[in-house]
């Protein structure tokens, strides 16, 4: 099956009781048994939801897996990856990475004894330099957020594989659609469905898929131990989500690349980091490993003034000033004084975060309006 047919039919199966064409939302928390231990499969939902359940086999198949996992949020399945390690095991990870990720990792896990080393990995060579007998897990995301840096997915992974380390790869800005980790050596894909999977900014989870069955089982019972679960509800909206991942995602790179084509020749723009540009650092990679080059992009205007860029997102009307991404509505996002806000301004400006950058998540809008509103913002 191909992946634009995978979208819709991946992992389904026609509901077994009245022949429904989506699945049921199966709206219960438990399972009558004819005997104890006698039933069909479910016995709390936890556990297993059979809703739940169609939606972790549309994650496996678009992602090419074998198993899928689905939590209550994003920031739910990367505890669970991180929820294999024990204290004293080591991390390494990209250090232009999404915010509650790094969070995560430094407020909650490293007061249980787990270390990390947050690396630029655009070298994969790198890597080794930081890997000892204690690292068990490498953790990439890519293109990273907000800059739009490419990590070689098939590099790292020949590092991970010659030390015997877990790769795990935050897919939530490619999506399957362009990119798929585990084809390219990943042990651990993983995702915010809450962006463009669902795809239509009304539903926060995670996702995470693998190949290998006994890596799965841990996830699994981790999953039903922690219980940081989604509800069948939310399961049935981002299966309907997916279903149209791959017409939405074709629209948001046409309009990701004519934004992108716009803002370079303005004026008042002074950089656009977008993968797609051939004077993209990692322009061959991103061309590589990805299909297209998305619907994500961030810009610097000249003079890199904060209040001018303050101003800009204000008088944007189409593109809403919103955190989040991945939805059909375009958005605009000021991450030095939203996302960013909270790092000292010399760290951020490490990364490229500086006082003017803005990012869009280019929706799929008719375009003539998309450049039209950006054209009376700037002016
Ligand atoms: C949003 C996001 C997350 C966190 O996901 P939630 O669903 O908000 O918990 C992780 N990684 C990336 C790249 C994201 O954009």
């Amino acid at each position: 099956m191909k992946f634009n047919t995978k979208t819709i039919h991946g992992g389904q199966e026609h509901d077994k009781a009245y022949g429904a064409v989506m699945p049921p939302i199966y709206q219960t928390s438990t399972y009558a048994q004819s005997t104890p231990g006698g039933h069909k499969g479910y016995e709390y939902s936890r556990t297993h939801n059979p809703t739940r359940n169609a939606l972790e086999n549309a994650f496996a198949s678009i992602e090419n897996g074998n198993f899928g996992l689905a939590f209550g949020s994003g920031l739910a399945a990367i505890d669970a990856i991180i929820k294999l390690l024990k204290p004293g095991d080591e991390v390494v990870s990209t250090n232009d990475l999404y915010g509650g990720t790094y969070r995560l990792f430094t407020k909650i896990y490293e007061a249980f004894g787990i270390k990390f080393h947050f690396i630029g990995m655009e070298n994969a060579d790198k890597i080794e330099n930081y890997v000892n007998n204690n690292t068990k897990l490498i953790w990439v995301e890519t293109p990273t957020n907000p800059m739009l840096n490419i990590i070689d997915i098939k590099a790292v992974s020949k590092v991970a594989k010659k030390h015997n380390i877990l790769l795990a790869v935050d897919n939530t800005f490619a999506t399957p659609y362009l990119q798929k980790p585990l084809d390219l050596g990943a042990d651990i894909v993983m995702h915010s469905a809450t962006k463009y999977l669902g795809g239509h900014s009304d539903v926060v989870m995670g996702a995470l898929v693998v190949k290998n069955k006994e890596l799965a089982d841990r996830l699994y019972f981790i999953q039903n131990a922690s219980g940081a679960i989604c509800g069948p509800q939310d399961s049935f909206l981002v299966l309907r989500g997916i279903k149209t991942l791959h017409v939405r995602m074709q629209r948001h790179c046409e309009n990701g690349k004519a934004v992108a084509e716009f803002l370079a020749n303005h004026p008042k723009i002074e950089k656009v980091y977008w993968p797609g540009f051939e004077t993209h650092p990692n322009h061959e990679i991103a061309k590589s490993q990805m299909d297209d080059f998305g619907g994500m992009l961030s810009f610097t205007t000249k003079g890199n003034d904060y209040d001018a860029s303050v101003k800009i997102v204000e008088k944007l009307k189409i593109f809403t000033l919103a955190e989040s991404l991945g939805g059909v509505e375009s958005l605009s996002g000021h991450p030095a004084s939203m996302t960013h806000a909270s790092i000292p301004k010399e760290e951020r400006e490490k990364t490229g975060v500086v006082d003017s950058l803005i990012r869009l998540s280019v929706g799929i809008e008719d375009i003539d309006d998309l450049i039209n509103d950006l054209k009376q913002a700037l002016g």
